[in-house]
């Protein structure tokens, strides 16, 4: 037992006070429970037959809210708890028969007060003369994924209506054409524009305008299906991108969507308007004569004089 740099009952810590180790074997170890418990990372040693944690540094006891002493009667699957014990030692087997082998995963750990935390976890056996250890290297990865979910949101996203932004729109619509293409579907491509929006700024200001925007915005988000695209294509012109949706059901889609607009009354400015323009994906169309096309719909409801829907066939 005592050869054993890790036996069930004595923590890193407390093997220093073991007199059976001689003085080189004292010194390396002190220098990797330092290194270890300085470590940033959580890192946990677990037995490859039991896998009760046998160790884990203080950043993990800090993070998990568990004491070393309380560790000691757990298995990894007592914080890693999206998984069962079983499914957890099938995701070890690879590593029993190679020293090479390593398994990295992204998963959430489950704290003392029930809480998560999302990490990047890297599991390796390590091999001693007289016996070997699974080590789990852990990263706390929350803020990176928060961070990167702003990034995701600051580039999809309009920042004043929160609706997906031009960039995201072209995405949307190239993708909407290589679906269509492949299963000979069909969609439809909605724009449309603000009518006199130049004299909304004009008459209550800017900020007035910009609630305008929103306002708008989240009628259609309330009166659109979940299927159906949503953004702000640029100033006071939006896009819509209806999924399945043949030239008739768009049409009728597009007209409620103008009556709801007309009759809304916004704050402070009460009556906007709205000029529709659709058309719809045919074969062959490309992003560009879609876009074409859609535009054209809406310069003719425009010139008509306005507050209307035209449907561009082709
Ligand atoms: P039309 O019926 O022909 O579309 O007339 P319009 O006045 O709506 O069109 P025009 O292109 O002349 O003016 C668009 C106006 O939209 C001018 C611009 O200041 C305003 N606008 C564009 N983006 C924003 C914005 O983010 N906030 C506010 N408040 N106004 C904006
Ligand atoms: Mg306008
Ligand atoms: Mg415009």
């Amino acid at each position: 037992m005592h050869n054993y740099i890790f036996s069930h009952h004595s923590s890193f810590r407390e093997i220093f006070k073991q007199e059976i180790i001689d003085q080189e074997t004292n010194d390396t170890l002190r220098l990797l429970a330092t290194i270890t418990d300085t470590s940033v990372n959580e890192i946990y040693i677990f037995d490859t037959d039991t896998l009760y944690f046998l160790y884990v540094n203080k950043s993990a006891e800090a993070n998990l809210g568990y004491s070393l002493d309380e560790m000691k009667y757990f298995t990894p699957v007592d914080i890693y708890t999206k998984i069962s014990l079983n499914s957890f030692k099938n995701l070890l087997k690879p590593l029993y028969s190679s020293d090479n082998k390593f398994i990295k995963l992204q998963t959430r750990l489950q704290r003392k007060n029930f809480s998560f935390y999302n990490v990047q976890i890297i599991i390796k056996k390590i091999l001693l003369p007289e016996r070997e250890y699974f080590v789990a290297i852990i990263t706390d990865i929350t803020e990176q994924i928060i961070i990167q979910k702003q990034l995701k949101s600051l580039a999809t996203r309009d920042c004043l209506t929160g609706t997906y932004n031009r960039h995201k729109a072209n995405q949307i619509i190239d993708e909407e054409i290589i679906r269509q293409n492949r299963y000979n579907g069909t969609f439809t491509l909605m724009m449309f524009d603000i009518d006199y929006f130049k004299l909304v700024n004009d008459t209550y200001g800017h900020n007035i305008g910009d609630s305008v925007l929103q306002e708008l915005s989240k009628l259609i988000l309330k009166n659109k299906r979940q299927s159906d695209k949503f953004a702000r294509w640029g100033g006071e012109e939006f896009i819509m991108v209806l999924p399945e949706t043949t030239s008739k059901d768009s049409l009728i889609f597009a007209k409620k969507i103008r009556k709801i607009i007309a009759d809304h009354s916004f704050e402070k400015v009460a009556q906007i308007t709205v000029s529709i323009g659709i058309c719809v994906f045919q074969e062959n169309d490309t992003k560009e004569k879609l876009l074409q096309k859609v535009d054209e719909a809406l310069y003719e409801a425009k010139n008509k004089g306005r507050n209307r829907v035209i449907l561009k066939k082709r």
